[in-house]
């Protein structure tokens, strides 16, 4: 079976860079949903049209939608051999079971980088990325609360939850992490 991990935490809390790291060491596919929709609307196409507004006001594309674009991902070849680690899926209760639905048995980990609201948006406002107003973030930060941060629960209960303090350099947040996915694949 290969490895298949999940990872979550308020945008800005570093996931990203984490995650493109996490994969390279453990040799799974990175699958980023924020920069699939990033590509699609640079690239113009049908998904990239009905994303970009969503987007730029901080709110969420359609579950359906986003879930049908990583169950896509999921079954191309290189993530079926190497395995995977899903950064921005999924964001609400639906998209978690729809990812139950398409992946359940490869699922083994779902990470949680945790840092606090103060100290994402204040590191948000300084990476300058085109849709990080101040009122995307606030959006973005609320639906959080409300959407992703319930899943958390629903991870506990299917026992593969792991929560890493995300304060600290990156160095040392990556430490953490590896050393939580080394001891649970143990
Ligand atoms: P991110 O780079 O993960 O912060 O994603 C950027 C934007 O893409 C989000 O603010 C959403 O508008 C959209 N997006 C990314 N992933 C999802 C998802 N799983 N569900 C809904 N919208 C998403």
């Amino acid at each position: 079976m290969t490895l298949g991990m999940v990872i979550l935490g308020r945008q800005g809390s570093g996931k990203g860079t984490q995650a493109i790291r996490i994969a390279e060491r453990f040799g799974v596919i990175h699958i980023s949903t924020g920069d699939m929709l990033r590509a699609a609307v640079k690239e113009g196409t049908k998904l990239g049209l009905q994303a970009k507004d969503i987007m730029d006001a901080g709110g969420l594309v359609p579950d359906n939608v986003i879930s049908g674009i990583v169950e896509e991902r999921l079954a191309e070849e290189d993530v079926v051999e190497s395995g995977f680690l899903l950064d921005g899926y999924p964001r609400t209760a639906g998209q978690a079971l729809d990812l139950r639905s398409f992946a359940h048995e490869n699922l083994q980990l779902a990470i949680n980088l945790d840092v606090s609201i103060e100290e994402v948006t204040e590191r948000m406002l300084n990476r300058g990325r085109e849709d990080d107003t101040e009122e995307a973030i606030a959006r973005r930060l609320e639906l959080y609360e409300a959407e992703t941060a319930p899943l958390l629960k629903w991870f506990i209960d299917e026992g593969i939850l792991c929560v890493i303090d995300g304060r600290g350099t990156e160095i040392e947040v990556y430490a953490r992490i590896v050393d939580a996915i080394e001891g649970k694949l143990q």
